[in-house]
């Protein structure tokens, strides 16, 4: 059984999907007015972790995130460099899949833009016009939070603290001033408007997500991520329109990252202490390395980054290549040692139940190391074999498909003369010439070629050491 911590709830859950073994997942993307900085990758990586626990559980998972490429900063950011706003959050987009590559992390089913999907919106809109739920001010339209009695069951927050008819245009304010807020801006002068029967104007941050997530994900879905500056207002904004507007409950699952600070302190760029991922490679820091780090620490805690933090993930990920290239790279007399299959079958049962407790991730991290330390020691014993090596390698890429901490070569890569030797053993098996199909698979592993016998076919995947 999965457990998750549930912000709406305030408990640890069981995890039940609405529809058995299939998750849609929705994930609060970047507002592309500026490069992403690390903070941003530490919820994007513990998504990713969150979404590649649940694939290799078993789940087929529909993910979604999207793209904000329309509010009061991106318009701000086009208008300074008196460019077109497509023109201007073009190259911050094209940067964020740079860098969501860089990281390991996998691409999600659709990145909806805010841009592309007004019509969505307006619907929306229109809707909670006609229930009531919203109404218009000088040619704009906001949310009444006080039609809604369940506003603040996210967040947690006092009703009793809304000062009727008291309302906002901003997307962002603090939990204090609770505001009817902005589902439809009025364009100012120098603004991008769309007009569909509301009045020249512009959608509110948080409408977004509710028609986006509806649209892709249905009217009521299993899990909902963000960091925790997401769940007020941003995520109760999106509880109300969502709810009110279909009249079913939004979301099963609310999973919210904690923040990630440097050296102690909140990132800010007077302090000297704000970094884009860009930054780091400048620096030439091993972006994989900084994935370790932003997922080794358990996502419900404050994770304070420091250059020392990532030299020991650097460190920890060091020992996980040097392990695989030594297995890659000895020779192994023939043969098997059961205890092997145990140090294996042990850590991967603590490694998914660790990660089954609310992603412990300590736990999954331990078991990886447990089982290397243990391996090493059987290694320099002589006591590794043929078949053990291969099983370890094995496990290592299993775990990989889950941590993504080593990197990977795309499928297009493969050289011409593996590719034959891929297809000589699919001929030896075919012939049950099983002795030839075994050599030639190990021959393949200690190039780092993993190859798996799957009921689809063959697959295969290059583990390289990197070192
Ligand atoms: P934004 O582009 O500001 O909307 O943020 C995109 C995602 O990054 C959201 O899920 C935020 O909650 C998250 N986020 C922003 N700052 C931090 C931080 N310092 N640490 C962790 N997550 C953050
Ligand atoms: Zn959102």
């Amino acid at each position: 059984m999965i457990h998750f911590f549930n912000t709406i709830s305030g408990k640890i859950e069981n995890f039940h999907s609405i529809e058995p073994k299939k998750v849609r997942l929705y994930t609060c993307g970047p507002t592309v007015y500026d490069y992403a900085h690390i903070g941003n990758y530490r919820a994007y990586v513990f998504e990713d972790l969150l979404k590649r626990f649940l694939i290799a559980m078993g789940y087929q998972v529909t993910h979604v995130m999207n793209i904000t490429d329309v509010d009061d900063k991106t318009i701000k950011g086009a208008n300074a460099e008196k460019v077109p706003l497509d023109a201007f959050t073009k190259k911050y987009i094209a940067a964020f899949f740079e860098d969501i590559d860089t990281l390991n992390i996998a691409r999600a089913d659709y990145y909806p833009r805010a841009t592309e999907h007004i019509p969505d919106m307006i619907q929306m809109i229109k809707g909670l016009l006609q229930k009531s739920f919203a109404y218009e001010k000088d040619g704009s339209i906001y949310f009444n939070v006080s039609k809604f009695p369940d506003y603040g069951k996210l967040s947690k927050i006092d009703l009793k603290e809304l000062k009727p008819g008291l309302r906002t245009d901003s997307d962002e304010y603090e939990k204090e001033s609770i505001h009817d807020f902005a589902l439809w801006k009025k364009s100012k002068e120098k603004e991008p408007y769309w007009d569909m029967g509301l009045g020249h104007g512009r959608p509110g941050w948080h409408i977004e997500c509710s028609a986006m997530s509806a649209k892709y994900l249905g009217e009521t879905f299993d899990i909902h991520c963000g960091g925790v500056d997401n769940i007020f207002p941003h995520h109760e904004n999106e509880i109300a329109q969502s709810e009110a507007f279909f009249g079913k409950k939004f979301v099963n699952y609310w999973l919210h990252c904690h923040h990630l600070i440097v050296d102690g302190e909140k990132m800010s760029k007077s302090k000297g202490n704000f970094f884009t991922l860009r930054d780091l490679l400048e620096k030439k820091s091993d972006p994989l390395a900084l994935r370790f780090l932003l997922l080794s620490t358990h996502y419900r805690k404050m994770l304070n980054f420091t250059f020392e933090g990532l030299n020991q993930a650097q460190a920890s990920l060091h020992r996980i290549q040097d392990f695989l290239y030594e297995l890659q790279n000895r020779s192994f007399p023939e043969g098997k040692n059961k205890e092997v299959h145990l140090i294996i079958k042990e850590m991967k049962q603590s490694f998914f139940s660790g990660l089954s407790e609310d992603l412990n991730i300590s736990q999954a991290i331990t078991a990886v190391f447990k089982m290397i330390k243990k391996s090493n020691i059987l290694m320099e014993r002589g006591k590794i074999f043929q078949q053990d090596a291969r099983d370890l390698i094995i496990a290592i890429k299993d775990i990989n498909e889950v941590l993504a901490v080593l990197p990977e070569e795309k499928e297009e890569r493969l050289p011409e003369k593996i590719l034959k030797k891929i297809q000589e053993r699919q001929k030896a098996r075919y012939e049950k010439n099983y002795e030839l199909a075994d050599r030639i698979r190990d021959e393949l592993l200690k190039q780092g070629i993993v190859l798996e016998d799957t009921k689809d076919g063959i697959r295969w995947k290059i583990i390289k050491t990197s070192r």
